[in-house]
């Protein structure tokens, strides 16, 4: 990988060898100690010729950014090159001009698909056969398909309490999904242990460098999709965090390679029930380390990926708000009856986190706004109720009907 310079520690700037699989820094106990993949710009410049023009197919357009060996052949269902669109409708509905890019229309219904696919094509070139993760949602489900895909075994460990729903994909993909018993944290300690006793390839989001490094891709095409009309603000929602970093880290590098002459400002929203890295950014003293919100995709107590995602917040010159579970249904609700963009709650987080926006005074209604939508609505069919309403029963008659619609 001679366009991959070194593994950064984001703590103590201590080096590491990009070709060995080196999780987190040894110099701290913690988990804090995460490394940063720096790139050697010159030769990803001298390999990237492909055109700015908006068609985008897959994310292996962007090959010469990803972290991944010359001779890999990528483990791919063709994530990314999701489209962007206007979205009249929902600008009226809040009051700014909104584009929304629909990243849930990835192959397992979820925006990780782009660092997946990054992650068990490492693991496949290196040889690997097994890959695990601790998830309760969406990364095992990803996970798991690219790892049918990839012909490897994956096993998952979740806590014993998941709901039914969210194990079912993982499950038709042919994953172990191993349900601990305990909570989210001992599962995640578990597959941490396990890695170090069987040596199985570890997609644990947090602590795997290359992880977010697939996640840039959203930026990339953000930035392609938006050349000559970049937005004032780009809208994640934040759970560990790396996905607003992978965005902005994204686009940063078109920006900074001069494909595009400006970048967003970045706006990260979290539920009030899981709200620490906007406590870290604002410098709230932190109390809380249990999440608490129905959006279970960014339900994360104890982000590990805090202090990347305030660094997309700071040098975008971005902020962060926090949304209630109640704002966070109706702009699921909103986006789907104004635009047809079916989210899940954490997707449609980045919508009730605009409308907080424009009442705080953050966004100015004269602003442009991009939404990334990071999960799709199907996978969470429970909350969409608690989102909509149920159905309205009527007998099977003509007069019924009637009755409703007739002048
Ligand atoms: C994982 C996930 C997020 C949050 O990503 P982080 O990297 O944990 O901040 C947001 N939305 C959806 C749908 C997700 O699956
Ligand atoms: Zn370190």
């Amino acid at each position: 990988m001679e366009h991959v310079r070194t593994l950064e520690c984001t703590l103590c700037g201590e080096t590491y060898d990009p070709e060995q699989l080196v999780y987190t820094c040894s110099n701290h106990p913690s988990v804090q100690g995460i490394l940063e993949v720096q790139y050697d710009y010159d030769v990803v410049r001298e390999r990237f010729d492909e055109p700015l023009d908006g068609n985008i197919r897959d994310q292996w357009k962007y090959r010469a950014f990803l972290p991944v060996e010359e001779d890999a052949e990528p483990v791919t269902l063709q994530e990314g090159g999701t489209d962007l669109y206007d979205a009249p409708r929902l600008s009226d509905e809040l009051g700014v001009e909104m584009r929304v890019k629909d990243d849930g229309r990835n192959p397992t219904g979820v925006l990780k698909d782009r660092a997946t696919s990054v992650s068990v094509t490492k693991a496949t070139h290196a040889g690997r056969d097994v890959v695990t993760c601790a998830s309760t949602g969406n990364a095992a489900a990803s996970l798991a398909g690219y790892a049918a895909r990839g012909g490897l075994d994956c096993r998952i460990f979740v806590p014993g309490d998941a709901p039914e729903g969210k194990l079912a994909q993982p499950l038709v993909y042919g994953a172990d999904v191993l349900a601990v018993r305990g909570s989210y944290d001992e599962a995640y300690d578990l597959s941490m242990e396990v890695t170090e006793e069987f040596g199985w390839y570890n997609r644990n989001a947090a602590i795997n460098p290359f992880q977010v490094e697939g996640k840039r891709t959203v930026g990339h095409e953000l930035a392609e999709q938006t050349r000559g009309d970049v937005p004032d603000w780009l809208v994640f929602s934040m759970g560990d965090g790396c996905t607003i970093y992978g965005g902005w880290k994204g686009f940063r590098e078109f920006r900074d390679l001069g494909f595009v002459d400006e970048a967003p400002k970045m706006l990260g929203v979290q539920a009030e029930g899981a709200r620490a890295i906007h406590d870290a950014y604002h410098e709230h003293d932190s109390t809380d380390d249990v999440a608490n919100t129905l959006a279970d995709s960014i339900a994360v107590g104890r982000p590990r990926n805090t202090l990347k995602a305030v660094k997309a917040l700071n040098e975008s010159g971005g902020t962060s708000v926090v949304v209630s579970d109640d704002e966070i249904l109706r702009g699921e609700k909103t986006l789907g009856s104004a635009e047809g963009i079916y989210a899940e709650p954490a997707g449609a987080a980045p919508i009730a986190g605009i409308r907080k926006a424009l009442s705080e005074g953050i966004i100015d209604e004269d602003e442009s706004v991009l939404a990334v939508v990071t999960g799709y609505g199907l996978k969470d069919a429970k909350s969409a109720v608690e989102a909509s309403g149920s159905a309205t029963e009527i007998a099977a008659e003509l007069d019924e009907v009637k009755q409703r619609y007739s002048p």
